[in-house]
């Protein structure tokens, strides 16, 4: 049997744009566009030209991408004709293959914010489709309140819906904006809708006010509709909007989708989408959600001990879907509560070959629980794990050894008068016969310590110049006089490979010290730097 096509549609740019605390530039939206591309979205709506420069410039030239990029904006003000609205003029100049209108569908706010006449709201609808046709785009209509509005007076929202459906427009895509609806609401007035519009004209777009977003997004296709928008990660105002990067390897994973519908998703793409949800908080500066479905480090991280001898036997024993199609990793984490097994199995993960009845195995997991005893915590902290069991195991070279350094932070006056404080560090490294010295100024002495231990290693500088802090860390453990600092450091490579390491003392410049230099060497044994 033929499989049905289900259109995504990203509002990221648009919709996710709305996050508090996010400001994407027009490098941002480029960027974030060609990801959604590379992924094989359907339609990314890139903004709302005309609103402000960022958004007008993004669309002052033909972007050359693959999907169907989509500019927003509103149908024709109420009492104007569509060839004497401004703001619709500069939605219709715009370089974009689709227009995506946003219309009132409750006549609750017909009456109060638009302050118009139910029948001035269908006019503006269809004047507005047929001007964006006329134009050779395609045309969307956002019905905004469309769930509210339904419940409120079920005829006048599938009249808006139906005004353009009639008019010519391509999707309706009905809109959650509160998103207070539920699932089962979701279903039946979606059923409702599609009895007098085909569902593979309709659309849904869902918020996450109720944490159900994905749920009504999935509850609306099953009622239907056949177009589904969301953003990457869920950004969104308030709680977010339904997160495609948990509705996409639902969509391509699980039976009752993916033998139904196709997406534009490959198989090779699915395997990007961890990179991609990473990508996104990298460029927003935040540290990607590690319980995230999918692709959240934890997402396929098992602890207790049971669990993880069954999941050495057969992995199928505990995980939903394999994390290799989503770009993921297994991982077994190793405790406190940690048994032979997890460390067995997570020896196997990272490919060190041993005979499981191996003397040193006994010895790794003292050395574990004593150093967890302390504030090591190496389930947050995988490649100083993976590095202390290299080391019991004797197989981590000594690439460099730093004999000395020397941190200073000092506050004075400048030469203008201005209070500054100047932070510098100074590092001595010995690399076989050769011993170098590196300083660096850094905006505080972390930054300064890593710049100048980063600087010159010699032979080793080539491995480590794609290396760098992706986020750092720092709790302080056991208040009080016996308190001690953890850092944890999660570095990031030229490929886009993340990883995280760890440093216990009661000297943060210590603590950090040390999980520097295991990132480094961490990064040396992956990229095996010969000795
Ligand atoms: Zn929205």
């Amino acid at each position: 049997m033929a499989k049905e096509r289900l259109y995504l549609f990203d509002t990221t740019l648009r919709d996710g744009a709305q996050t508090n605390g996010v400001d994407f530039t027009l490098a941002d939206k480029l960027a974030i566009a060609n990801m959604l591309d590379g992924l094989g979205i359907d339609y990314v709506e890139g903004g709302y030209p005309g609103a402000n420069p960022a958004d007008t410039e993004l669309f002052a030239k033909d972007r050359k991408l693959k999907t169907t990029f989509t500019a927003f904006g509103m149908t024709r003000r109420p009492g104007r004709s569509a060839s004497n609205d401004p703001g619709l003029a500069a939605l219709l100049d715009a370089h974009a293959d689709a227009i995506c209108f946003v219309a009132k569908a409750w006549d609750y706010h017909v009456k109060v914010a638009l302050e118009t006449t139910n029948e001035e709201n269908l006019a503006s609808i269809r004047d507005s489709v047929r001007a964006a046709k006329a134009k050779g785009r395609e045309v969307l209509l956002d019905c905004e309140h469309f769930f509210d509005g339904y419940k409120a007076n079920p005829n006048y929202a599938l009249a808006c819906a139906k005004a353009a459906y009639d008019e010519g427009a391509r999707w309706v895509v009905l809109c959650d904006t509160n998103g207070g609806a539920l699932p089962h609401e979701v279903k039946e007035i979606v059923g409702e809708v599609c009895k007098a519009i085909p569902g593979d004209h309709v659309g849904i777009h869902a918020h996450n006010d109720t944490e159900q977003a994905v749920a009504n997004s999935f509850a609306a296709v099953r009622a239907g509709a056949r177009q589904i928008q969301g953003t990457l990660n869920g950004l969104g105002e308030r709680c977010g909007n339904a997160n495609l990067v948990s509705l996409i390897p639902t969509l391509k994973l699980k039976k009752e989708f993916s033998e139904r519908f196709d997406i534009g998703v490959s198989d090779a793409a699915l395997k990007q989408l961890t990179h991609v949800s990473h990508a996104l908080d990298e460029r927003l500066n935040r540290a990607p959600d590690r319980h995230a479905p999918y692709v959240g480090t934890s997402a396929f991280a098992t602890k207790a001990g049971i669990h993880a001898s069954a999941i050495m036997k057969d992995p199928a024993t505990y995980e939903h879907v394999e994390p290799e199609t989503v770009g993921n990793k297994r991982k077994v984490l190793v405790s406190e509560q940690a048994g032979r097994s997890n460390v067995l199995a997570e020896l196997e993960r990272i490919g060190l070959k041993v005979d499981k009845n191996d003397a040193r195995i006994g010895r790794l997991l003292e050395i574990v629980k004593e150093r967890e005893g302390i504030g090591y915590a190496y389930e947050a902290a995988d490649a100083s794990f993976e590095l202390l069991a290299r080391r019991t195991l004797g197989t981590v070279p000594n690439y460099f050894d730093v004999t000395q350094f020397d941190v200073n932070v000092e506050q004075r006056n400048n030469a203008k008068g201005e209070r500054v404080t100047v932070t510098m560090a100074v590092v001595k490294v010995r690399v076989g016969d050769d011993n170098m010295i590196s300083a660096a100024e850094g905006n505080g002495p972390v930054n300064a310590l890593d710049l100048a231990l980063r600087k010159d290693l010699g032979k080793y500088q080539k491995y480590i110049d794609g290396l760098k802090l992706a986020d750092y860390r720092v709790r302080i453990l056991n208040s009080g006089s016996e308190a001690v600092t953890r850092v944890l450091i999660e570095s990031e490579d030229e490929a886009g490979e993340h990883w995280t390491t760890i440093g216990i003392s009661p000297n943060i410049i210590d603590a950090s010290f040390q999980a520097l230099m295991d990132s480094i060497i961490y990064k040396l044994v992956k990229s095996r730097a010969p000795a």
